[in-house]
């Protein structure tokens, strides 16, 4: 069976695109009474976006934290404050960071619609009900969530999405002008999310015209913001990211991926900065991207962490390991069929301590 794929039904893209939200939401509100939530990164919460945000009077504005990734009970802690202050069901929940921040305001949406805890959903098309309408608004480009059908949540049990056609957003603004300014290291190591999308899926087994397509202009536009740079890197990151998401969404990510899950789940380790870490041990795999990778960190001066693994005891490596096989379509992606005669947990363990 071919993958019937639900794509985001609304994109507008342009410097300046933010201050269409007010008329994009204005078709949303039925009435006087109607209530959108912002759920917006704390990060802006003293910048001036806080002060563009097109509020109207009964509106909820939650400031999310993205500190950590997103969990599944700061979720349903979300949902409740919504179901408590909102009083009628909102018309619309709005997501604008990066993407934890879109994750959490995908889950959120669908929570609202969905009984019990999000933590019940983590996993593959188990949503029984449409969420409601949400769009996701990034300030920091790579992840692909703007495009993608999961929202990744770290539960009591595990760390894995809550996938399904109706995570998918209804509409993303995407405004260049937003992801500027972003710290050297965040942006290198979320922007590296989209480099390593391409590598993974242009390499992988899974590979097909569609995502070939898409595989290729994210790539070539990672390669000139991140070893050319100059003006217009902002938009195209911001469209790298769009179509990385586009790529994987129709193939898969690989061996990078699947570790960098044990890495967070055990370290606690961000995606963008445990995918990194990764795949500089990955020459074996993906030899020129890895290379090419080395040259944008020492462009761009960054400093990997070494060592981290050095400290883990026996069960937190079996546990790493644990959550790296359970990733199996990202290993068949990478390796073929026969992964499992490839990949031995061995195999794995060595990788890991190398790291
Ligand atoms: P993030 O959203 O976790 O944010 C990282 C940091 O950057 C935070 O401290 C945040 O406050 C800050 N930040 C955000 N916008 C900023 C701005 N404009 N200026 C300055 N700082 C800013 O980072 P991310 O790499 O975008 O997202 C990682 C998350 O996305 C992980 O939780 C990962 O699991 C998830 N993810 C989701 C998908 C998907 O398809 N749904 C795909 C890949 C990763
Ligand atoms: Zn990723």
């Amino acid at each position: 069976m071919f993958r019937n794929f639900r794509m985001v039904s609304y994109v507008v893209f342009g410097r300046g695109s933010f201050n269409q939200l007010d008329d994009i939401l204005s078709r949303r509100r039925k009435d006087g009474g109607s209530v959108v939530v912002f759920c917006v990164d704390d990060v802006h919460k003293d910048k001036p976006l806080k002060n563009r945000l097109p509020l109207k009077s009964r509106d909820l504005l939650l400031w999310v934290n993205a500190d950590v990734e997103p969990k599944t009970s700061y979720v349903d802690q979300l949902t409740k404050r919504v179901k408590e202050e909102a009083k009628s069901l909102p018309v619309g929940v709005i997501g604008i960071g990066g993407g934890s921040t879109m994750d959490i305001s995908k889950a959120v949406s669908l929570m609202l619609t969905n009984t019990g805890s999000s933590a019940d959903y983590q996993g593959w098309d188990l949503i029984r009900n449409p969420a409601v309408y949400h769009a996701g608004i990034p300030t920091l480009s790579g992840t692909g969530a703007e495009a993608s059908r999961t929202a990744i949540l770290t539960g009591p049990q595990k760390k894995l999405g809550l996938n399904s056609d109706y995570t998918v957003f209804d509409q993303i603004v995407l405004d260049p002008e937003l992801i500027q300014g972003v710290p050297t290291e965040q942006w290198f190591y979320t922007g590296m999310d989209c480099y390593i999308h391409c590598i993974e899926s242009l390499t992988g087994t899974y590979l097909n015209a569609f995502s070939k397509a898409y595989g290729e202009k994210a790539l070539d536009l990672c390669r000139e913001v991140f070893l050319e740079g100059g003006p217009g890197s902002e938009d195209k990151l911001m469209m790298a990211s769009y179509c990385g998401g586009m790529s994987i969404a129709y193939s898969q990510v690989g061996v990078a991926h699947a570790l960098s899950y044990g890495l967070s789940f055990v370290l606690g380790l961000r995606h963008g900065i445990g995918n990194s870490i990764a795949f500089d041990y990955l020459e074996e795999f993906y030899p020129e991207g890895v290379h090419e990778f080395r040259k944008m960190l020492e462009k761009h001066k960054i400093d990997l962490p070494r060592k981290i693994t050095a400290n883990l005891d026996e069960e937190q490596m079996n546990r790493m390991i644990d959550v790296a096989l359970i990733l199996e379509p990202l290993w068949e992606n990478a390796l073929g069929k026969d992964w499992k005669k490839k990949m031995t947990r061995d195999r794995i363990a060595d990788l890991y301590r190398r790291m």
